[in-house]
């Protein structure tokens, strides 16, 4: 399949919220760089249709004090170029106990060598929220049973592939894009992982309770998850909660709460925030 490239050029204070856009029209990753970030669409996709949603979020940046005069271009690459543009982007990565590596890579001694293929999905640990839902899991996963683990939104598996590394003795993975669902496949094949379960779909396509959740999606697609989140979520359970932009937390952990939730942390990396929540009460904590 080839894919197309789109430039952006755009300023600093509306590069998330764009990047955010781009992400729910079904670009499966972006690439950032001084002046904006590149980002990349299958063919598939109506580009057109895409060109014109792009115009349209002009106005809503506008409308919401952020700056809008983004800029952008695009083009279909050929299909030899998508490979060897990650090739030379996805270099190893330390986090937590783990190392990162693409499959032609050398392995690190003394770590927990997890290889990721990205594919077309996202969750490779490049991005500041995959990076922190990695650190969080291997935080908290020793605070409940380390029985069963749902990964909602899986994109590469890199989650779910870490939670078998972890100890975890089942992982459900779920993602509604068929190329994450690939990419995942391909990458716990790769890891030799065999107590990875992946499914094409979502968190309505489990079933039973977890002792862990992991979900990395926008804050709007958590917070209508809420009460899945909270029906799937075993007593006493552990869920992590990331990709929320600074000063959308508000809405996710409300609508958790709501939903019988507790969130008892709050880790702000950045420009984003990620949350603990938990089947059971206790005191709120921050840091
Ligand atoms: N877990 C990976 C990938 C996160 S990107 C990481 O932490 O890096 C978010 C993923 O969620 C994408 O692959 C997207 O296809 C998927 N997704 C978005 N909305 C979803 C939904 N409602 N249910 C399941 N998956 C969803």
């Amino acid at each position: 399949m080839r894919y197309y490239e789109f430039t952006f050029i755009v300023a600093v204070n509306s590069r998330d919220a764009l990047t955010q856009k781009v992400l729910a029209m079904g670009c499966p990753g972006v690439v950032e760089n001084d002046k904006g970030f590149v980002a990349y669409f299958p063919e598939s996709l109506d580009i057109n249709f895409i060109s014109k949603e792009l115009v349209l979020f002009k106005t809503i940046l506008k409308n919401s004090g952020l700056a809008s005069d983004f800029s952008f271009d695009y083009t279909l690459l050929p299909d030899t170029d998508w490979n060897e543009t990650w090739k030379e982007s996805f270099k190893p990565m330390e986090i937590g106990s783990f190392t990162i590596l693409p499959p032609w890579e050398k392995k690190s001694e003394g770590r927990i060598n997890l290889i990721i293929d990205p594919g077309m999905a996202f969750g490779t640990g490049h991005h500041e929220t995959t990076r922190k839902c990695l650190v969080l899991l291997e935080r908290f996963s020793n605070e409940c049973g380390k029985g069963r683990l749902l990964d909602v939104g899986t994109g590469t598996g890199i989650l779910a592939i870490a939670a078998s590394f972890l100890g975890f003795e089942h992982i459900t993975a779920v993602d509604t894009d068929p190329l994450a669902i690939d990419a995942a496949q391909r990458n716990a094949a790769l890891n030799g992982v065999s107590n990875v379960e992946i499914i094409s779909g979502s968190i309505a396509d489990t079933c039973g309770v977890y002792d862990f959740i992991t979900a990395n999606l926008v804050s709007d697609v958590l917070s209508l998850m809420a009460g899945e989140l909270a029906a799937r979520l075993n007593n006493p359970g552990i869920a992590v909660l990331s990709g929320m932009l600074r000063g959308q937390e508000a809405g996710v952990i409300e609508a958790m709460e709501g939903a019988g939730l507790t969130v008892t942390e709050k880790i702000f990396d950045g420009k984003w925030v990620s949350i603990i929540a938990r089947a059971q009460a206790e005191q709120t904590r921050h840091d």
